[in-house]
Formats: structure tokens, C-alpha cells, sequence
């Protein structure tokens, strides 16, 4: 009933204005996100990056959660995760590595690094410098 009334009144005002949709939708339309909102989400992955590096070896569950949580920041705020942090995890399955649980190894024809998680057994090439 409530529902039938407001589909009418959307109608209605179809009527007198038709570009009124439209509007409402560029209204909607994601505005790039404030500077000050962009460094609060920097600051907060930098933290959970240090949180994850404290617990990589008592929990390392927990750490794959902050790396997780870190990621998802960065993807809703448009930051990118600072380059010296991207090394530290596996992209596949977040593991922060530690001595344990990666292999290393350079590839000097590529000028290359193959960098393996042992947790997830995913190769990935990073370019050595
Ligand atoms: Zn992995």
C-alpha cells in the first residue's frame, strides 16, 4: 500500500519533471574522496601493518585479518599501500611472510625476484633492483 503511494508519487513527479532521475543519479555519483579522509586511511593501514608484524609469529592468523582489513581500506579509499609495506604479504592469500613461510630466490637472467608463499604455493616475479 505505503509502496503502491510512493510509486505513484515518483510518477507523478516523472511527470512534471522528467530529467529529475537523471539528476538524482549524477547527485549520486561518487565524488572524489577529501585529502584528510585519504591520510586517516593511510594512517590506519600503516597500523594494522604493525599490528601484523607484531603477531606474524604468535598469531599468524590474526595477521592475515589485519593485512586483510588493511587491503580493504585501501581499496574503498582509493589509497595505495605504501611500496615497502606490498612486499611483506602474499597478494593471494595475505599471509605476512616471515623467514618461515616464503622462498626467495633471484633470477638473474630476468634481473628478477621469484618470490613463492608457502602457505598458498603462489609464484609471483617482482622486478629486482
Ligand atoms: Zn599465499
Amino acid at each position: 500500500m505505503l509502496n503502491c503511494l510512493v510509486l505513484g508519487q515518483v510518477q507523478l513527479l516523472m511527470k512534471i519533471r522528467p530529467g529529475l532521475l537523471i539528476e538524482m543519479l549524477v547527485k549520486m555519483k561518487r565524488r572524489p574522496k577529501p585529502r584528510w579522509v585519504k591520510n586517516l586511511a593511510l594512517k590506519r593501514i600503516i597500523t594494522l601493518f604493525k599490528l601484523a608484524e607484531e603477531n606474524k609469529y604468535s598469531h599468524p592468523e590474526r595477521a592475515r585479518r589485519y593485512i586483510e582489513l588493511a587491503r580493504k581500506i585501501s581499496k574503498k579509499y582509493t589509497v595505495k599501500i605504501p611500496s615497502k609495506l606490498k612486499k611483506k604479504f602474499c597478494k593471494n592469500c595475505n599471509t605476512f611472510f616471515t623467514a618461515e613461510n616464503v622462498k626467495i630466490r633471484k633470477i638473474r637472467r630476468k634481473n628478477a625476484l621469484l618470490i613463492v608463499c608457502l602457505t598458498c604455493n603462489k609464484k609471483t616475479l617482482r622486478r629486482a633492483n
